[in-house]
């Protein structure tokens, strides 16, 4: 098991370092995130004890599940899953240090109240359906800039840049299209120059995408399948409840 893991790490940083030069980018410019979701804690141990550091859950009940087992080895959270206002005081148990799925005021307003109550500070990225899918979650990118604006004016939470699932589609130019919707969104919010928004982050491109991403500009791609296997839950149970 170790060993396929490591093995799996190994090519996908093969292929984020092709997709780099490929692209005349740097591969330090791109993070790799381990979507977790469905993985045991022993699983997750493993890739971090190989030197992975950002790993991310879709549901709280999972980073609950497997957070003390994983206080061990050194690790970074993220959140990238569907959260509802009445989870927000629990998901500031556990250590999250960004929260890539801020898809609307009310989630940013509540998690803004809470920050300011506990004396800490979130980072954020706002989610941004590029797909024009009812099934994904986001704000649609024409409101995008809007939502940026509100929750910027918010005490204790850091935008630091945008979030997208995209299409999942053998037609390379519709996947394509959707991360330069989030790449022209950033553009956007940057010519505003809205105070306190930092804009370096794309958090876009997954297993089976992070070339077309990486070229896109991606700087964080969220990969699980090709590292832990395919899951036995089909994504909608995450993406859409
Ligand atoms: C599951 C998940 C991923 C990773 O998807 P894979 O296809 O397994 O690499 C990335 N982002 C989000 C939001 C996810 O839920």
């Amino acid at each position: 098991m170790e060993d396929i893991i490591l093995n799996n790490i190994k090519h996908i940083r093969e292929r984020i370092e092709g997709a780099c030069i490929a692209n005349g980018r740097h591969p330090e410019e791109v993070k790799l995130l381990l979507a977790t979701k469905t993985v045991s804690a022993d699983r997750i141990a493993v890739a971090l004890r190989a030197g992975e550091v950002l790993i991310a859950e879709n549901k709280l009940q999972e980073l609950k599940a497997k957070y003390d087992a994983l206080l061990e080895v050194s690790h970074t959270n993220h959140f990238i899953g569907h959260l509802q206002t009445n989870k927000i005081k629990e998901l500031l148990r556990y250590d999250v240090a960004c929260l890539q799925s801020l898809d609307r005021f009310e989630l940013g307003e509540k998690l803004s109240q809470r920050l300011v109550l506990e004396g800490k500070a979130m980072d954020v990225l706002i989610q941004v359906n590029t797909s024009d899918e009812e099934s994904k979650f986001g704000v649609h990118p024409d409101r995008a800039l809007d939502l940026v604006r509100a929750v910027a004016l918010l005490p204790n939470l850091r935008i630091r840049g945008l979030m997208t699932i995209g299409l999942f589609s053998a037609e390379e130019g519709k996947v394509r299209a959707c991360f330069r919707r989030l790449k022209a969104v950033q553009e956007e919010v940057i010519k505003e120059g809205i105070e306190g928004v930092e804009m370096e982050e794309l958090s876009m491109g997954m297993s089976g995408d992070l070339e077309i991403a990486i070229a896109e500009g991606a700087t964080i791609v969220r990969v699980g399948t090709a590292i832990f296997g395919e899951r036995q839950y089909p994504d909608s149970y995450y993406w859409k409840e």
